[in-house]
């Protein structure tokens, strides 16, 4: 099994790295606080010891206000590894070490990873690690976890004191807390309140910090010990209230600092330069954050994304679409004319070889994204984007949700919702986690990205640009009317801190970068082909006997596809994808979307997308490729699309209007009913972002149609 041990720290202290370290997985590290929501495991081994490593999320504290908190306090109570390893910023030694004490009064294991040594040394900070190790009564290792620095020597000093169980450390609170304090351990002690799993001066300390999972947890124990040690909490905060205008919480926040600042001040940190300089950090966050200059700066900075992306996109994209219009054109001289050939041709090369020729765009934005991310520059877009949410009855952690769901560009609504765990007022969760989904998400990157390609060839970046905007401003304005009629409720205050800017690592640009381009193309190969074959098959079934044509249809169907025989002479193979189960599906819609500028072909797509979104683009590739006149001489799909005459810019910009904004795909919608607690959300998000989607599409093409007329 091996000796299993957990990573604990602050956000952004290097947990994922330095887990990537030990463990040698690849995983995401960013450079933004909170990354880390679920729980990741590895192994490793160092000598003769193998070590069972947990990536804990990342905490400031052990009290119960957020889910990582609880997250990383029960995990450590039921699983009890064999010790914690602490990491520590040593750029950010005082505030840090906050974490540690709690472990310490909880009686874990625990030793310290004091990474960042670079960092502090750069800034001019020593450290003696001796001093603080013996002040601490706690092992510490120092690392540059970023070089792997300090791996060795780590895992050599967790084999040697995972065993040891340290007797809790306690802390004084003042003479009222600590009175407090000892009568009810003595109490928990005597009452084996609790005590199977916490030590009993801690589970005291929550009781005056009124911890409510503890709270709920003694309830359920022991009704007349709560009640007594409640009462006793009570007293004592009525008692500090009165006497020194405080309250229990507070004063236990302030004694460990002053606890830790007594530790750091005998020695233990001493600076080498002088600290009244700003930081290169403060003084570029002086420009990049300026009211004013900032948010210019920010639609700079995205112009220049999207424009890297198209720019250097285009040759490569194309050499991917002839790849498949080859791969086409040998499969159609090897195999006769049946379905299995209108498989592998219409439902697979089209399909999924239309999501998987973006491969080189995707590769491109999440190079420019991770970038962003990893030196720092996202966290700034967040804290200036948060005067700007809270106008619209949002928080300042709401953007983060936004971002991962694909603010800039291809996230995912799916992380993008549980990412809204960090928000502590449920109103706001629910206001972000319902507008996420507006978010310019990886899947619905292809389908811009045909669209734009295709009719928007001069303004490619604009265009972007212009959909990322609106997808803001309709997720913020769509927020306001929630926040001011079914989610009412007041405002809950953030304070965001700001990493310092680090020079993205070209390797961790390299794993970033790759990590998220084979997520989309996995999911190409696996989801949206199993999509595309179901979809190519209700576009193909029943099957018209094109010999038989007079045959009677369904009377719908008949009428439909003699209109449409008239309007465009579409050849039988339209008409036979027509008198298709998804072709019927198409027509019948046809009556509501084609105020929007949408065919059947193009509703078929949208239905598609409901299963993932890129199945837009798959769905579209297959309808014009089985509904294709002459396949002979076809082309890639833009290149079908521009040539169509019911297409143009007009039609082209009402469906990215619509992507935009309709019904999140179905993995979503599951994510949304699961992180709100009800299935009505869910169905909420499907009925009212499709109700929205077509009022915005309709009265963008009527009125286009209507100035261009
Ligand atoms: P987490 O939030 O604790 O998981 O932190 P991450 O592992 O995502 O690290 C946050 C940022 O700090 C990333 O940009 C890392 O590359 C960087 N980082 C991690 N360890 C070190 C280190 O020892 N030195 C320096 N200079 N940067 C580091
Ligand atoms: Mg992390």
């Amino acid at each position: 099994m091996g000796i299993a041990i957990a990573l604990a720290g602050n956000p952004n202290s290097g947990k994922t790295t330095l887990f990537n370290v030990l463990t040698g997985a690849r995983q995401h590290v960013g450079n933004y606080p909170g990354v880390t929501v679920e729980k990741k495991q590895g192994r490793c081994v160092s000598g003769s010891d193998e070590f069972h490593v947990v990536d804990l999320p990342g905490t400031y504290s052990l009290s119960a206000y957020s889910q990582e908190e609880v997250v990383a306090r029960d995990f450590i109570v039921t699983e009890q590894p064999a010790m914690i390893v602490n990491i520590v910023d040593a750029s950010n030694l005082e505030r840090n070490l906050y974490l540690t004490l709690q472990f310490m009064e909880m009686g874990i294991s625990v030793c310290i990873a004091l990474n960042m040594m670079d960092v502090a040394e750069k800034r001019g900070i020593d450290i003696d690690i001796e001093k603080l190790s013996a002040l601490l009564g706690v092992a510490v290792v120092p690392m540059v976890a970023r070089t792997g620095k300090g791996r060795e020597q780590l895992l050599k000093t967790v084999a040697r004191h995972a065993k040891t169980r340290p007797a809790p450390l306690q802390i004084s609170y003042g003479r009222d807390i600590d009175g407090a304090l000892d009568e009810m351990e003595a109490k928990i002690r005597f009452d084996n309140f609790l005590t199977s799993q916490y030590v009993p001066r801690w589970v005291a300390l929550k009781y005056l910090e009124n911890d409510l999972q503890i709270l709920e947890m003694g309830k359920k124990q022991n009704p007349e010990t709560h009640a007594w040690l409640t009462n006793t909490a009570q007293t004592l905060a009525r008692h500090l209230d009165t006497t020194l205008d405080t309250h229990p919480e507070g004063m236990i926040a302030d004694q460990r600092y002053g606890f830790i600042s007594s530790i750091l001040k005998q020695g233990v940190m001493t600076w080498s330069r002088d600290q009244n300089r700003l930081e290169i950090s403060d003084k570029i966050d002086k420009i990049v954050t300026h009211r004013f200059l900032g948010p210019l700066l920010m639609v700079a900075v995205l112009m220049g994304l999207y424009q890297f992306t198209f720019a250097y996109s285009a040759v490569p994209v194309a050499w991917c679409e002839n790849l498949f219009a080859w791969l086409g054109g040998r499969v159609d001289s090897l195999l006769s004319d049946g379905l299995i050939k209108s498989l592998m041709i219409s439902g697979i090369i089209d399909g999924v070889g239309g999501v998987l020729g973006f491969v080189p765009l995707i590769l491109f934005m999440f190079l420019g994204i991770s970038f962003l991310e990893d030196s720092g520059y996202l966290a700034r877009m967040a804290f200036m984007l948060d005067r700007v949410f809270r106008i619209f009855g949002l928080h300042g952690a709401s953007v983060m949700a936004f971002i991962v769901s694909g603010g800039i560009a291809g996230g995912c609504a799916v992380p993008g919702v549980m990412a809204t765990r960090t928000l502590k007022s449920p109103k706001e969760r629910l206001a972000t986690l319902l507008t996420v989904p507006f978010m310019n998400c990886g899947a619905k990157l292809p389908v811009y990205a045909l669209l734009v390609a295709a009719f928007f060839t001069e303004h490619r970046a604009r265009v972007m640009l212009l959909i990322t905007f609106i997808s803001w401003a309709g997720a913020l304005l769509v927020a306001r009317l929630l926040r001011s009629t079914v989610i009412t409720g007041p405002a809950t205050p953030f304070v965001m801190e700001l990493p310092p800017y680090r020079l993205p690592t070209f390797r961790g640009l390299a794993i970033h970068t790759w990590e998220r381009t084979w997520q989309y193309i996995r999911k190409a190969g696996t989801v949206i082909l199993g999509i595309s074959i179901v979809l190519w098959a209700m576009m193909t079934f029943p099957r018209l006997d094109t010999a038989k044509m007079a045959d009677p249809a369904p009377a719908g169907t008949q009428q439909a596809a003699a209109r449409q025989t008239g309007e465009e002479q579409a050849g039988p193979a339209a008409t036979a994808l027509r008198y298709s189960i998804a072709g019927r599906m198409g027509t019948a819609l046809e009556s509501i979307t084609h105020l929007a500028g949408f065919d059947w072909q193009t509703n078929i797509a949208l239905v598609g997308g409901f299963a993932a979104k890129e199945v837009v683009v798959s769905t579209l590739g297959t309808a014009y490729s089985l509904g294709d006149v002459d396949p002979e001489d076809a082309g890639s799909l833009s290149e079908r699309l521009q040539s169509d005459p019911g297409w143009g810019p007009v039609t082209a910009f009402s469906l990215i209007l619509f992507t935009i904004f309709y019904s999140p795909c179905f993995v979503t919608v599951v994510c949304i009913a699961k992180e709100s607690g009800s299935w009505k959300w869910g169905a909420f998000s499907m009925v009212f972002n499709t109700l929205l989607a077509l009022g915005v599409s309709i009265g963008f093409f009527q009125t286009a149609t209507w100035i261009m007329s």
